[in-house]
């Protein structure tokens, strides 16, 4: 059985401005904003505005102008960002092998530093 979507989570909390966020981009469908507790110099992330789980829920039930609005705003927050130049790292956790905290599909944006080996 499908996991049910939890309305209680925190970045539910930050799209309905319940809870404030750093926002870095926003279109019609996604929004991106600095993690609250960064990893590396720039840590942002890119989250669709629908409510989806993970990215197995987002490519089986997003529309596909959801998806191209997510992967735009994927590209326009590492350009705003000034990314493109040394270059960036993008990571989706899935689930409890990955330690997935927050169940809202979420890409985390890293760079600003050598960011070293993958794992
Ligand atoms: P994950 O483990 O992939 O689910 O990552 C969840 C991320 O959300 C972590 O990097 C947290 O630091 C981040 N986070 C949790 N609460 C907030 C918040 N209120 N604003 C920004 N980032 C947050």
């Amino acid at each position: 059985m499908k996991k049910q979507y939890d309305d209680n989570n925190v970045f539910a909390k930050i799209l309905r401005k319940e809870i404030p966020c750093k926002k870095v981009y926003e279109n019609e469908y996604a929004l991106s904003f600095e993690d609250i507790n960064p990893q590396a110099p720039v840590h942002v992330l890119v989250i669709p505005k629908g409510k989806y789980l993970s990215l197995a829920d987002f490519s089986e039930n997003a529309s596909d102008i959801e998806i191209v609005g997510l992967i735009k705003a994927v590209g326009e927050t590492s350009k705003k960002l000034g990314l493109n130049a040394d270059g960036y790292r993008i990571l989706s956790n899935a689930g409890t092998d990955a330690n997935q905290e927050v169940p809202h599909l979420h890409f985390h944006i890293f760079g600003g530093r050598n960011l070293g080996s993958m794992l």
